[in-house]
Order: C-alpha cells, then structure tokens, then sequence
C-alpha cells in the first residue's frame, strides 16, 4: 500500500524542534522537523507530507539508545499510540497486540497484572514497546525475542504494510533485521507478544538467584513448592532493586544505560587472554557450538582504570564502569573523546574492539 494522505486529519510539524530533552544523553540537538502521531490515519498523513515535502523519515523512540547529532535532517516522528489489545488464549498462553508508543515498564507492568508471564525481567529497561524488538532488549538472563510473536509496521522507502515473524525478524544479542537489511527503514507500529500463563521465575542472574535464596529461605515451604511460592511481581522488583543500585536514572545523571556491547570473540583468542588475565569474565555464545565467546566489557574498562574516571565533562559511571555518563552542558565532542580514549586503552591492554551500543541519530 502507498502512502496516502487523509484530508481529514492534519499534520503539523514543529521546525527547529528541541531534541535535547528527548535523548537520555540530554545531548544539544535541532530537528529540522518533529511531529507526534496519535493515530494511523495522522501517521499515514505524515509520511505522505515526507513524500511529497522530500524529508527523510527518522524514528524516534524514548531517545534511550541512540547517540544524537547536533543536526537531525528531515522529519522526527514519535508515536503517540499506547493501545495494548489482546488477540487470542489458550490454556497456556495469551498473545497481545502492543502499539509501539507505549512505555516499555510500563507494558511489563501491565503484562503483570493480566497475569501474562516472561517480561519481568526486563523490568525498568527505559524506551518504548516499539523500539524492543531493534536491538532485541536483554537483561538479567531473558531477550525480549523470546516473548516476540511477531513485529508489524509500514516500510519507509515503498509504504508497504509488512509484519515479521519471531524467525524473521532474526534476532540474536543486541541485534534484529531492523539493524540490518531494515535499518532505519522499517517504522514498528504494534509488537505482538505471546506470554505465558504459567509463571517460570528465571533467577539464574546472580543478584536475582541470591535475593531468590534468600526470601525461599524465610518462606515455610518444602523444596518442590519454593519455585511456586515466588511472584513475577516479586521478581520484577527484585529486578528493579538491583537496576536503581547500579544504573543512573537518566533524569538525573545523563546516560544511554550500556554504551558498549558485550565483544564476541572467537574462543582461541579468549584462551589466550585468559592465560594472562584468569579473572576475565566469560560468557558461552548460544548456537556458537563453542567458538564463539562473550566478555563482560565492563571489566575490560574497569581494568583499564577507567570506572569513575572522567574526561572532559564525560565520565565512566562509578559504579558500572559500562555506563558513560554526561555532566551539564556536554557536547557530542565530550562523548567522542572519552569513548575512543576508552576504545584505545581497551584495544591497548586486551587487543580486544569495543563497540557503541547506542547508534548516531542524524
Ligand atoms: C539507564 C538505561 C538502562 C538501559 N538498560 C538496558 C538494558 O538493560 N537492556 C537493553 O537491551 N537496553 C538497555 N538500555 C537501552 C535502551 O533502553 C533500549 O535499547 C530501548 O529499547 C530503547 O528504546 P527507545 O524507545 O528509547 O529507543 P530510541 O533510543 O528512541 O531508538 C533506538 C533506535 O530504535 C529506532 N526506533 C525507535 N522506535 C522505533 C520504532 N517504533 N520503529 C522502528 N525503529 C524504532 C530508532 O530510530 C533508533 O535507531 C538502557 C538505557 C538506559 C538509558
């Protein structure tokens, strides 16, 4: 289908819109365009005026993972739409039709209380519904694609309506076809879930298995019945719990959460490694019939020296030295320095490329 434009919904974009408070990085930054959708009907409007206006289209969520640039050309849209409708259910499981707009916490909050399980961990990750399928949103031991059905939305360059199975969407860690062949041309418009009835407390994450130990351990219950004696509600804020000790609130400390992505190595070059450095973090790669290795890249930067270290009016959090944080008035150049004088140290002492987790918005 082509883009069409409804004469009875208007568009109004704002020129030289302010993006500074729409990135967590609260990095300065000019649209030359934004525009808010609260309907399929104004989306479609909206992308029929780029059409014909000649603006390229780019996708803002909620500013959590990207790097913005001082000048964003063409049109910014942000959805508007929050409506979470549920399809169908069986015995077993529910499946749920999310828009893209709703705040991803709160969809995890609300998928608790429909008594629809598997999102719990992955509590308090900040953004939107639409942008968890991108770069396949990980915490605590759980990626979103294990609850993803199916990701619809409209193909930017052609306007066609498409919707991508689990399979298609060809998700692995911090990855999706929407980083790939479909980068930055493909608008997520509803994310399909399918949960489970059935509650199956995943606590193999080491702070979550010692909070679980621990509240198994006041409960009165025999062995076989301690699994079932845990709530998703409980381990969402167990999950909670432990993300507000660790991470910055981007409110108040500027920050996309992870800057770097955990490297993928092959496992002759980690041996290696790991005869001078026994201590280092390593982590199987699933479906890499053991080749392949992940390596905490938090502990490569903390080994550098650089967990607290500033540069300029960027730092390395104090505590998760994974975290690049902003003091007030940072510029895009504070961020560049201090992650390439991360990137070097690191390549330096382990010969090991770290890469930005968040990608330029331009
Ligand atoms: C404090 C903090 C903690 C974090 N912790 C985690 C974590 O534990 N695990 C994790 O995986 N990530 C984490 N993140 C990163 C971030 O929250 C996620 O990547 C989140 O999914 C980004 O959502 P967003 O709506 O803010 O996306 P944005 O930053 O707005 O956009 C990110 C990318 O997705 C694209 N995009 C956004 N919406 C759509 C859409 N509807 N259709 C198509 N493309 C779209 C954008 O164009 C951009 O390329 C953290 C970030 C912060 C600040």
């Amino acid at each position: 289908m082509q883009h069409q434009s409804n004469t009875h919904t208007s568009v109004n974009p704002i020129p030289d819109f302010d993006l500074s408070k729409h990135n967590t990085l609260a990095l300065p930054s000019k649209a030359e365009y934004f525009c808010r959708y609260k309907s399929i009907s104004e989306l479609l409007n909206l992308l029929a005026y780029a059409n014909k206006e000649k603006l390229n289209i780019k996708i803002l969520g909620g500013g959590s993972n990207m790097i913005v640039q001082p000048e964003v050309k063409g049109l910014v849209i942000q959805s508007a739409m929050t409506d979470v409708v549920k399809l169908s259910e069986n015995d077993d499981s529910v499946i749920y039709a999310v828009d893209a707009g709703l705040t991803w916490h709160d969809w995890v909050l609300k998928s608790i209380k429909f008594c629809a399980y598997g999102l719990e961990n992955l509590a308090l990750i900040p953004g939107t519904v639409g942008a968890s399928p991108v770069q396949n949103i990980g915490a605590y031991g759980v990626e979103v694609c294990q609850a993803i059905e199916e990701v619809r939305g409209i193909q930017i360059s052609t306007g066609q309506w498409m919707s991508f199975s689990r399979e298609q969407c060809d998700f692995s860690y911090r990855d999706s076809i929407f980083k790939k062949q479909f980068k930055n041309d493909f608008l997520i418009t509803q994310v399909i879930f399918k949960l489970s009835k059935v509650f199956r407390p995943q606590t193999s994450y080491a702070p979550l298995k010692q909070m679980a130990e621990q509240f198994l351990s006041t409960t009165n219950v025999d062995a076989n019945e301690n699994a079932k004696s845990l709530s998703a509600q409980q381990v969402a804020d167990w999950v909670i719990n432990v993300r507000n000790s660790k991470l910055p609130d981007p409110q108040i400390i500027p920050n996309a959460g992870s800057f770097f992505t955990n490297p993928i190595i092959e496992k002759p070059q980690v041996d290696e490694l790991l005869k001078q450095f026994p201590t280092m973090p390593v982590y199987p790669v699933a479906n890499s019939t053991g080749k392949l290795v992940k390596v905490a890249a938090g502990w490569l930067i903390d080994q550098c020296g650089w967990k607290g270290k500033s540069l300029g009016l960027a730092k390395m959090h104090d505590q998760q030295a994974l975290v690049l944080t902003l003091k007030p008035g940072a510029s895009q150049q504070d961020l560049l320095s201090i992650q390439q004088a991360v990137q070097a140290d690191v390549m330096n002492k382990f010969g090991i490329q770290l890469r930005p987790e968040p990608q330029p918005f331009y």
